[in-house]
């Protein structure tokens, strides 16, 4: 897991070397990305969104999980200290079924409230991409990799 506090380090990095806009936003994903495909939080990406709330940077998580999960959701984030996102889009599949065409509107969504996405991370491609300024894919990995999941000393 050490590759996932390199994304880390390396988004921070980037981060504060950019000029930043007015209103700048983070955008995350959810699953696979903040919360592991068994619940447990991906400690490190957790810490990458603390730091970033803490540099007055704002953040937007676009998840693929359906609206009608909300509770559910807002549930696990508040379980594990994932708080004060400025938004949170959930996809509804009646509207619409494309989650790379979804994530880009939830995009562009922030984009047009007068929001700039200066950065987003995913473990999909469509997590990054148009309206998602510096996109930093992350790998997905297999669940049992949580057992080497422990912070730095
Ligand atoms: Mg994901």
């Amino acid at each position: 897991m050490d590759i996932l506090f390199r994304v880390k380090k390396q988004f921070l990095q980037r981060l504060d070397s950019l000029e930043l806009p007015r209103n700048p936003v983070v955008i995350f994903d959810i699953d696979g990305t903040l919360i592991d495909y068994q619940g447990f939080p991906i400690i490190p990406i957790v810490d990458l969104y603390s730091e970033i709330l803490e540099r007055g940077i704002h953040v937007g998580i676009i998840t693929a999980r359906r609206h009608t999960d909300q509770e559910k959701t807002l549930r696990i984030l508040e379980k594990h200290g994932i708080r004060d996102y400025t938004f949170l889009y959930l996809m509804n599949y009646e509207v619409i079924q494309d989650p790379a065409r979804y994530k880009l509107e939830a995009r562009f969504d922030i984009f047009s409230k007068g929001f700039y996405p200066i950065m987003s991370i995913g473990d999909m491609p469509w997590d990054i991409g148009m309206y998602g300024g510096i996109g930093y894919h992350i790998p997905s990995y297999h669940p049992s990799d949580n057992l080497f999941m422990q912070r730095p000393n």
